[in-house]
């Protein structure tokens, strides 16, 4: 039976980043994807936000996306836009750039590390036992895996072979999404009407454009069709402008769901799979993203034996409360979305009170990803926040920190006096570089803090750790997040006892 360390169901873009993230550490993974090509149907999700772009950065491929899109200085909460172009980041835009751009770019980085993909089957079950994971897949090869993870989209066969509770909120509104011709020229932009928001928008072809319109009824069954087009267009627009030959023709509601648990044993979920939610503000793809890559280190461990399986649970208790406030605030913006007069008014009134910095830089830091805070326990205010990509002096020359998360590997920072920190117990697995950084400390949200003497960054670019080397925080710092001390080799090659 042919067998992999961890075997991952989907490669849409969760499936993928958390499959780059497992190659990068040496981790064997596979991904099964029931499609047959790398081609997306439709151009989906709209783009990245920064936070993601950062992620993308601390690999050293954020370039490859910024330079096919178009950058914003903005997100969006509701139709209300926030700035942020002030905040601290070499990121402070919104990439404009259509998902089949995103996993085509991801399918290349995948390839170039090396993922084996078993395309045009699908995961049909599993069976976990105490020492692993038998996959099923729809042509009867069986795979075995130490983990399965399921990044198979918001139907996830995995989250339901697993029995894990998808609690949340039934649709109360449904669109239609196209991409067609029309034999008119059809009136471009958005459109507000007592049905709600709907637009049309010429896509980069020239020839097509892409069609978002509301319909009447919510959960209709089935596949659309041109048909359900035509009539849609024609209840908002009083015609249909010709459309005709659609590439593309799908439904999306806000349903709003999310797993009750990340984890099930040997089974993980990430990305939509663990979360579902309107499209509202464009958060699901960069959450699935960003899950990947906080799954991603951790399991690598695991696998590795370096860290307790238990590493694992952390997951979902970092992951989980991020994906809980972004589908209330998809919920909130699906209610702003409405168009009678009074919630015009509180639109309005939201307006209002997101144009003040203390509550735009919030909810702008919230949708943006760059407030994530992780609930990692007291002490510096870094802890648990992203680590700013600070231009530092390192003794090999001047060095950006998402340079050395480039192999998704700890990094212990001493900015301090060099040599002053020891961490030999853990540095088969922990890189520590001295260096200098003379410029201020800025948060996003949370604005200027005090510099540290040392800070511990995990492989997501989460600070673990800061402080300084009179604090005792450090080793358990290390233990927890990246196993306990290994005793030294003595010279004669063996391990010296601890005791
Ligand atoms: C109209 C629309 C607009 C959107 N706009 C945005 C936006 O602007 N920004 C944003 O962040 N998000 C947006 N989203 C959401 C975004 O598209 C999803 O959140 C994102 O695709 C989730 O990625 P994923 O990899 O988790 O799941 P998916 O993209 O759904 O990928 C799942 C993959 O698993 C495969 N699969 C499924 N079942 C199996 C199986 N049993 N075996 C093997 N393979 C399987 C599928 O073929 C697929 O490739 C939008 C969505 C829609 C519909």
């Amino acid at each position: 039976m042919t067998g992999h360390a961890v075997v991952i169901a989907g490669g849409g873009p969760t499936g993928m980043m958390l499959a780059g993230e497992l190659t990068l550490t040496g981790t064997d993974v596979a991904i099964v994807e029931q499609r047959l090509g790398p081609e997306l149907a439709g151009s989906r999700a709209g783009g990245l936000h920064a936070r993601s772009i950062e992620v993308l950065d601390q690999r050293g491929i954020a370039d490859r996306f910024v330079s096919q899109g178009t950058t914003y200085p903005v997100v969006h909460f509701a139709t209300i836009q926030l700035d942020i172009s002030d905040f601290p980041s070499r990121h402070p835009y919104t990439l404009g750039l259509w998902q089949k751009h995103i996993e085509r770019i991801l399918a290349d980085w995948v390839s170039e590390l090396g993922v084996p993909f078993y395309r045009g089957r699908e995961v049909t079950g599993f069976e976990q036992d105490d020492t692993g994971i038998d996959v099923k897949l729809s042509d009867g090869r069986p795979l075995r895996a130490q983990y399965l993870v399921g990044c198979d989209g918001g139907r996830s066969l995995i989250r339901k072979a697993a029995g894990i509770e998808f609690p949340g909120w039934d649709p109360t509104i449904g669109s239609l999404i196209a991409e067609a011709e029309t034999a008119e020229e059809p009136e471009l932009g958005m459109r507000r009407d007592e049905k709600g928001i709907h637009g049309i928008g010429r896509l980069e072809d020239g020839k097509r454009v892409r069609i978002v319109v509301r319909e009447d009824r919510v959960g209709q069954a089935g596949e659309p069709t041109l048909r359900d087009l035509s009539q849609a267009l024609i209840a908002v627009w009083g015609t249909d402008f010709g459309v005709h030959s659609p590439t593309w023709i799908s439904r999306f509601t806000d349903m709003t769901r999310q797993a009750a648990s990340y984890r099930k044993g040997r089974v993980l979920l990430a990305g939509d799979a663990a979360h579902v939610h309107s499209p509202i503000g464009g958060q699901g793809l960069n959450t699935g993203m960003q899950d990947a890559v906080n799954l991603g280190w951790k399991l690598a461990q695991v696998v590795r034996q370096t860290s307790p399986d238990s590493l694992l649970d952390t997951y979902h208790a970092e992951r989980h409360p991020v994906a809980a406030r972004v589908l209330r605030t998809t919920m909130a913006g699906t209610a702003l979305s409405r168009t009678d007069a009074r919630t015009d008014a509180l639109l309005g009134t939201m307006t209002e009170l997101l144009s003040m910095d203390e509550p735009r830089k919030r909810f702008a830091g919230e949708l943006s990803g760059l407030g994530i805070h992780y609930d990692l326990g007291e002490g510096h205010p870094l802890t648990g926040r992203r680590m700013p990509d600070l231009d530092l002096v390192t003794v090999s020359g001047p060095r950006r920190v998402f340079t050395l998360l480039h192999d998704a590997r700890p990094v212990l920072l001493n900015l301090g006096e060099p040599g002053s920190l020891d961490i030999t117990p853990w540095a088969d697995r922990v890189r520590l570089v001295d260096a200098d950084y003379a410029g201020r400390w800025e948060l996003p949200v949370l604005g200027a803090v005090t510099a540290p003497a040392a800070v511990l960054i995990r492989p997501d670019g989460y600070v673990a750790w800061a402080g300084d080397s009179a604090q005792p925080g450090l080793p358990d710092a290390l233990t927890t997040w990246f196993g306990p001390a290994t005793a030294p080799e003595r010279e004669d090659g063996l391990t010296a006892d601890p005791d």
